[in-house]
């Protein structure tokens, strides 16, 4: 309880996240595979066929969201190397410390405000 960054009350967030998002990627894959299952069944090459072009819907989506949720995960696990390493919370470009609010809307952030990517929107990407 110091001054410096509570890595351990990040390191906790970032660890009920990550099994949020190890369970959630459990959930999409398995979508996926019946997805998948689905579209083999049906006559997904007709493109008359209006349930194939649903299906070849849904399947891109579900993919789309599985990698976002994998990339989510790396995300974490970097983060989480970081509290090991004993530089989270420390921007990758200019070193300033990342302020403790920043890192409560954005556990897994890498840089300063002023060094974050996508900076020109301000609300931030949800
Ligand atoms: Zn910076």
């Amino acid at each position: 309880m110091g001054a410096m960054t509570d890595a351990g009350h990040h390191a906790h967030r970032l660890e009920l996240e990550r099994t949020r998002t190890l369970a959630l990627l459990a959930l999409l894959s398995r979508d996926f595979d019946g997805i998948v299952a689905a579209s083999a069944d049906s006559n997904a090459d007709d493109e008359h066929d209006p349930e194939g072009a649903t299906i070849a819907f849904e399947r891109s989506q579900a993919g789309t969201m599985i990698t976002q949720a994998r990339d989510r995960l790396a995300e974490i696990e970097a983060a989480l190397e970081r509290v090991h390493g004993g530089t989270y919370g420390t921007c990758e470009v200019c070193g300033a410390r990342i302020p403790d609010g920043r890192l409560e809307a954005r556990p897994t952030a890498r840089t300063c405000v002023l060094h974050a990517p996508g900076v020109a929107d301000p609300r931030g990407r949800t």
